[in-house]
Formats: structure tokens, sequence, C-alpha cells
């Protein structure tokens, strides 16, 4: 497997122009700042010049006299000032504008990402700036082993794949695994023709019963001190929300020692993409048909993770495969929570086939779905309360995450402006609770930008744009 680089962010929408992150940059070099804050092509938008720290670069491919080199172990393109003749090319080279020139030295002044602690991100309040460190995420969980055999038979693009694949690596081989009836043991993680498709004890209980066994499962484990094994579900969302609720919530009433990870494509999308608790308001499935008399679901989707908040679980939290680095987070956390009490973790799953989505466009529905508030970040415990993981502020409006999505092409006006009500509802709940929380510790803070208290002024500017960079 190749090797990944960590990279910056930049998101026009949020941006406001304040040139905080420029001031950060010289004051942290002591000279000319590495990025510029430059007008953008929209009226009152912006643009970020920074180095894109580029796989093929061009600025080292101009440069006479190899000055510029791209690091193999951190991806950043390094300069070499003793090298260097002072020609200028590379800022001529860089499409990006990524180069800037010191103009008290007529230097060459070079982003080096701060050794991966960047002093621009860090000063950023309204989060327009980001450290992705998904590289390093892939190198890390890349290198570990993959706990499903080749060939399960998920649909092409299947989120749900890539979340159970990413878990188990993280969570290991020191797990057993129950997979109730849904998208998971369906695409064979269960097994076919008596061989196992998953390297760790794995069962197939009923709908109805997940929490009950792995609580069984758990105690035995208990008994004979074996306090290493991580007792987990990944279920699907009709196996938690609907017909195994019952289960789920008594063992979380219990508190017993359990990860119960919820992964919800909102339906029962093997068996023909039935509309479930948590199918959102609106969405065309096969039972919630669009026609001349009925126009999608009727209902609400039922807020579960919410709900498993008022078990007090030792941990709750949302997450998504759009923001991989809160989700590997998160997943530290719920196993560490699940040797203490009931840890219960909802990771949203676009469904390719059951949404009417292309499968390359699964991750940009994911992030979408973050970004306007439809799914926001957060995580609760029963000692500090909830906090947001993901700023819930300058959220794009629900217009802009729904046209990506077939199963909401028939949506009226009215029935987008239900939804639009039902995401501020719900996001004023979770600010709410956010506020009447206790802060988290320091090594758990939100990102810059992150949760404004309900009743508080937010120090980010109003929503001013669309688009996407
Ligand atoms: S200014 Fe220096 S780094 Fe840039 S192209 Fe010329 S020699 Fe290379
Ligand atoms: S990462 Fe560091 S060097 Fe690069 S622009 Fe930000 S502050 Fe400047």
């Amino acid at each position: 497997m190749g090797v990944a680089f960590d990279s910056i962010s930049f998101k026009a929408s949020l941006c406001d122009g304040c040139g905080d992150c420029m001031t950060a940059c010289s004051e942290a070099k002591s000279g000319a700042s590495r990025i510029s804050i430059v007008p953008g092509a929209k009226a009152g938008g912006y643009e970020a010049a920074l180095c894109r720290q580029c796989g093929d670069p061009k600025c080292a491919q101009v440069c006479p006299s190899g000055a510029l080199d791209k690091d193999g172990g951190n991806g950043v393109i390094g300069w070499d000032a003793a090298k260097c003749v002072d020609c200028l090319l590379c800022t001529a080279g860089c499409v990006y504008g990524g180069i800037a020139v010191d103009p008290n030295v007529s230097r060459v002044a070079k982003c080096d990402q701060c050794d991966g602690d960047p002093a621009c991100v860090k000063v950023c309040p309204t989060g327009a700036l980001e450290f992705r460190k998904a590289g390093s995420i892939f190198n890390e969980y890349g290198a570990k082993e993959d706990l499903f055999v080749p060939g399960l038979s998920g649909c092409q693009g299947c989120n749900s794949e890539l979340i159970m694949r990413h878990a188990m690596r993280k969570i290991g081989r020191n797990s057993v695994l129950a997979t109730p009836p849904g998208c998971i043991p369906g695409m064979g993680s269960v097994g076919y023709n008596g061989k196992t498709g998953t390297k760790v004890p794995v069962f197939h209980p009923l709908l109805t019963n997940t929490a009950s066994m792995l609580s069984g499962i758990r105690r035995y484990y208990d008994r004979i001190g074996r306090k290493d094994i991580v007792v987990m579900a990944l279920a699907g969302d009709g196996g938690t929300a609907d017909c195994g609720f019952h289960a789920v919530s008594g063992a979380a009433e219990r508190g017993e020692k359990v990860l119960y990870v919820c992964v919800d494509n909102e339906g029962y999308m093997n068996t023909g993409m039935q509309r479930s608790g948590t199918t959102p308001y609106g969405s065309w499935t096969s039972t919630t048909p669009v026609g001349e008399h009925m126009k999608g679901k009727t209902q609400d989707a039922k807020n579960l993770p919410l709900i498993m908040t008022a078990h007090k679980c030792r941990y709750v939290a949302t997450a998504s495969t759009g923001y991989m680095e809160d989700l590997y987070e998160k997943l530290d956390r719920a196993i560490e929570a699940s040797f203490e009490g009931f840890s219960y973790l909802h990771i949203y799953s676009p469904c390719p086939t059951g949404w009417r989505i292309p499968s390359n466009k699964v991750i940009d529905a994911c992030r979408m779905s973050v970004d306007s508030n439809f799914n926001p970040l957060w995580e609760y415990t029963n000692t500090t309360g909830l906090r947001f993981t993901h700023s819930p502020d300058n959220a794009y409006p629900i217009t802009e995450y729904v046209k990506m999505i077939g199963k909401y092409r028939h949506l009226s006006p009215d029935q987008l402006a239900h939804i639009q009500a039902k995401v501020d509802e719900q996001v004023a709940l979770l600010k709410l609770m956010a506020a009447e929380s206790s802060p988290p510790p320091a090594a758990h803070r939100a990102p810059a930008g992150a949760s404004t208290p309900a009743g508080a002024e937010s120090s980010q500017p109003a929503r001013r744009e669309i688009a996407r960079n």
C-alpha cells in the first residue's frame, strides 16, 4: 500500500477574510506569511493562496537548482535556502500561488505545515482552515489486518462495508462480533457455505435479541476473567431502532459492558429498501412510495442517538465516514467506555442503491449530511454531557444535501421547509444540551468554530455562500 499525507484544507464558505492565519504564520515563521487570503471570484468571498504540497509539484520541476524537494516521510515540499539561487521561477510555476516571497529579504517563504501543528489552523476562528489527518489514519490503519475476507458481496460503493472494515481494523482480533440480519451479514460477513467471512468470532442473532445475547457473552468473559475482549454489535438501523430496540434499551438501562455500533442506512436496504424507524421524513422507499396519493415517508425519523442519551449510557456518539478522524477518535473512546458500561456509536451510512446516489458520491453525501446539520456530529458521556465535535454553525441549507440524493428527488417546497424546520429544531435541542453540559477534558475539545451555546450569539459570520471548494 502507498503512503498518504496529511494536508491543510480550506473551506471558502467559512472564511470571513479576517487574516488571523496570516498574522499567526508570520509570527510563527518570523517572516512573511506563507498563506495569503485573497478576494475570491464571488463578491465578498475569499480564497487562500497556500502550498497544497502537491504530489507532482510543478515548483520543484521548474526549480533550476534542486532547492525544492518533496519529503517522502511527511509529504511536505521543503525549500533548501543554501541551494536556492533566488530566481523565483517556482512562484510562477505554482498555479495555486502557494509559494510566497519574503519582501524583506527577497527570498522564497515556503509553508512547511509547521511540523504537523499548523499555526494558521489553530487561530482560524471560523474553522475555514482545517488540518486533515486522513493521511496519517490511512498509513496507520492501512497497515493493520483487515478482519473481513476479500470478496464480500456488498453493493458497489457500499459505505457499510467501509465502516465495518475500518472499525474492525481499529478494534482488532480481541473481539466477539454480533451482526443481526441486515446488509453486513447479507454481504457475507457471517460466511458462505460453512466458511466464515470474518476473522473474529461472529454470530448472527435474530433482529430482536442482539443486545441481550451480547450482554450474556460479556458476562461470560467477565466471569472467566477476560477483561480484554470487546463485545460488540455491528447492526443496521432496523435491528437497532425497530425490532431490536427493546433489547438495546434494556442492555443500556442495565449498563451492560457492550459496544453497540448502529450502521444507519435509513432503511431495511438488503431486503428491498423498506422504511425503518430512522428513515427520514419525505424519503422514497419501497414501502413509502411516491405517486399520486403519497410523497414518501410521512413521519419524521426517530432520533436514536438522542434517545440513547436518555438512557444515561456511558458513551453515545454520532459519526460519519465523511469525517474519518472524528470517527476514529470516537471509536477509541467508545471501545474504552465499553469496558465500563453501555457504549453506543451511531454511524450514518448512505446506501448508494437504496438512496439512488452514484457510488462515487457516497462520501460527498456523508460530508454534506454533516455540513448541513442533517446529521450533526456530537458525543455524550454520562459524566460530562453532550458536546459537538464539528461546528453546527454556518451550516449549508438542507436543499444542498437533499439535491444529492435520488430518494428525495420528488420533494415539494412544503416538504423541504418541514425538513429544514426539523433540522433546526434538532440542532437547537442539541445546543441546549451542550450548553448545560460540563466542559470536556482538554484533550477532547471541539475544533475551532464548534458549538455555539444556545442563547449565545455566534462569533461566526452568517452563512454567505453555498459554494463548495
Ligand atoms: S527561487 Fe529558489 S526554490 Fe524557487 S525556483 Fe528559484 S532556485 Fe528554485
Ligand atoms: S502551516 Fe505553518 S507555515 Fe504553513 S501557512 Fe500555516 S502557519 Fe504558515
